[in-house]
């Protein structure tokens, strides 16, 4: 594989300071030890290690999947110094409290770090992500016990952490999670019970994995309400030594994509050995998990950004190398050919991906940034920000993501089709991210029947002030500062006629075209972001001044304007799906 800058550093350059400033946020007394050459320093290092190390042996990795053997996971050879140098550029914990091992890190600059990682390679990533999500439930929610024993060790990296959710039976539906938790005298409860696609659920680069697991107490409700959250470590703690815990691998997925990191089926309790440790209260284990998926959304929000960005920028330099045809209008059939970026349908294709990947990339960063204001302070709105957003930062890349990695093997043409060609592997890799973490299905019902309408639409109202705040940023490109107030205005009136319709007991007809009324709010939401950029990108670099303003031109022209058709099928709850019978498929 050729060299791959992964992103360019032109666009998180003008994240870092122009558009989000974020060194600014060091003016929060949480932030206030760090500078501008810290969070610098932080992605430079990432950086780093993601071009040097980890993007290079991506096709070794995903050539040799980790592997059972004799009942425990055995990864690639090389990713056991790869993941030493992860975990050395100490990321786990970085945004957590200095108390707790963490530097105080800024979410958004974290974000920015670690989209190089994941565009390297996203399962290498997943383990620290993983890891990270998991310690911070521990933090959270643990006792004393839990917090001594478990987080220290996750937040170093010495031990990984796993989120163990989904069941056979339960997937988008975790009420329906049925692993068995029954308490014991000594404090400790026994489990037993299936989990199936565990993401670095065992391996052999660490000596122990965690497990925070769902399982419901026995004699617990029937529902979401009798779930409860379990420490289920792979090795329990026995005063110096570690001991088997009866956690049993019991397959490993296949999956297309994603090789280095393993998703397992797991029992737990086949030998009724397994001790888990209840974090927090009894019954509260969806609350306690939600503080996690939230952050593993913006992850693999972040994941398909990375994941169309490594594809797009292999498409580019493909596309000027890769001599094919002539121009529109040429004359000479005996002039050489000419690179395929000479031919405008290439560039359209071109374009639509880096709109799609920097759109994508601004409102990542721009979610973040609201996640460290809201819990550090700062800005009164910025909670019911993250609330609102969180949903359209994990789909809009997952699904427009994806059709990105498919420009990128189109440019290719045939070639692209081989798995001589990188693209293809992308595309596989992508996929994923409109699955896990909650589907975009169970992603747009969220966003138009929970937050969207929540608390009387404030948190609409909280964006449409932020638009504003963009509107005049943007004054001088007034075309698009009136579109994007008009696309706006759009949203608001047509949330307020959907909520109608649900408030007046047609909750079928208000959520029909769920994910179409997602799909409206993405585009207008990356159209914010377009303004955005197209505002603040300086012409210290004319090239990518222009680069930037041309992707804002097209999202302005092309996509923005699909928001009247999905207006429309919204507010005509079109049927056709609706009462479609299984039975005639
Ligand atoms: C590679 C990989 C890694 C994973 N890693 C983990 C992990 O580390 N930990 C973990 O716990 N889980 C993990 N998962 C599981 C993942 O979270 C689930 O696959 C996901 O939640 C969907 O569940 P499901 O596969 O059972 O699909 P289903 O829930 O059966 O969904 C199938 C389809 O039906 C739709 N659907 C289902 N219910 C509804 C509804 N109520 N309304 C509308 N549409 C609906 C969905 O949108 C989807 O299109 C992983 C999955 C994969 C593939």
């Amino acid at each position: 594989m050729r060299d791959n800058p992964l992103f360019d550093d032109r666009d998180i350059a003008l994240l870092f300071d122009e558009v989000f400033d974020l060194p600014a946020l060091t003016a929060l007394p949480y932030f206030a030890d760090h500078d501008r050459a810290t969070f610098a320093a932080v992605i430079d290092a990432a950086r780093r290690v993601a071009r040097a190390a980890l993007y290079p042996a991506y096709r070794a990795l995903a050539e040799q999947p980790p592997r059972l053997v004799d009942g425990r996971v055995v990864v690639h050879p090389q990713l056991h110094p790869l993941f030493r140098q992860l975990r050395d550029l100490d990321l786990i914990a970085a945004p957590r409290p200095v108390e707790v091992g963490g530097q105080q890190l800024p979410l958004a600059v974290f974000t920015l770090a670690t989209a190089y990682l994941m565009a390297a390679n996203a399962g290498a990533y997943g383990y620290l992500g993983l890891t990270q999500g998991a310690a911070h439930l521990i933090e959270a929610f643990g006792d004393a016990h839990l917090r001594a024993t478990y987080m220290p060790r996750m937040y170093r990296g010495e031990w990984t952490g796993t989120m163990a959710l989904t069941e056979p039976q339960a997937g988008s539906s975790l009420a329906d999670v049925a692993t068995v938790a029954t308490p014991t005298a000594a404090g400790h409860y026994l489990l037993r019970g299936a989990k199936i696609f565990i993401s670095g659920g065992d391996h052999d680069l660490t000596d122990n994995v965690v497990h925070l697991a769902l399982a419901r107490i026995a004699g617990a409700p029937a529902g979401i309400k009798g779930v409860s959250l379990f420490c289920v470590p792979r090795r329990r703690v026995e005063g110096d030594a570690l001991v088997d815990n009866d956690v049993a691998v019991t397959g490993v997925i296949h999956k297309i994509g994603w090789k280095a990191l393993p998703s397992l089926a797991l029992a737990f309790g086949e030998r009724d050995d397994c001790r888990g440790w209840l974090v927090g209260e009894p019954h509260q284990g969806i609350r306690y998990m939600f503080q996690m998926m939230n952050e593993a959304r913006i992850m693999v929000g972040m994941n398909g950004v990375a994941t169309a960005s490594v594809a797009y920028h292999e498409a580019v330099a493909y596309a000027r190398e890769r001599p094919q045809g002539r121009p529109l209008g040429a004359k000479d059939p005996a002039a050489p050919p000419v690179a395929i970026t000479a031919h405008a349908d290439v560039r359209r294709m071109l374009l639509r991906q880096r709109a799609i990947v920097v759109g994508g990339l601004a409102l990542l960063v721009r979610t973040s940034r609201y996640a460290d204001l809201a819990h550090h302070g700062g800005d009164g709105d910025a909670g019911l920000l993250l609330d609102l957003l969180t949903p359209i930062a994990k789909t809009f890349p997952a699904e427009r993501g994806f059709e990105a990695n498919a420009l990128a093997v189109q440019i290719h043409g045939g070639y692209g089709y081989s798995s001589e060609y990188p693209v293809e592997a992308w595309l596989r890799e992508q996929k994923l991210n409109s699955i896990h973490e909650g589907t975009t299905g169970i992603h747009a019902l969220d966003l138009l029947g929970r937050r969207a309408v929540a608390g009387g639409g404030a948190a609409l109202a909280a964006w449409s002030r932020a638009i504003d705040q963009t509107r005049a940023r943007g004054a001088a490109d007034a075309t698009w500062a009136a579109e994007l107030g008009a696309a706006r205005d759009l949203v608001l009136a047509l949330t307020r006629e959907l909520a109608a319709r649900g408030l007046g007991g047609d909750s079928e007809g208000m959520l029909a075209h769920a994910t179409d009324y997602l799909d409206l709010f993405a585009t207008v939401a990356i159209a914010w972001q377009w303004l955005e950029l197209a505002a603040a990108v300086t012409d210290r670099d004319p090239a990518h001044r222009a680069v930037t303003r041309a992707c804002a031109a097209y999202w302005f022209a092309t996509e923005l304007p699909r928001i009247h058709h999905l207006a429309a099928l919204c507010r005509s709850a079109e049927r056709s799906f609706v009462d479609l019978d299984p039975a005639w498929l």
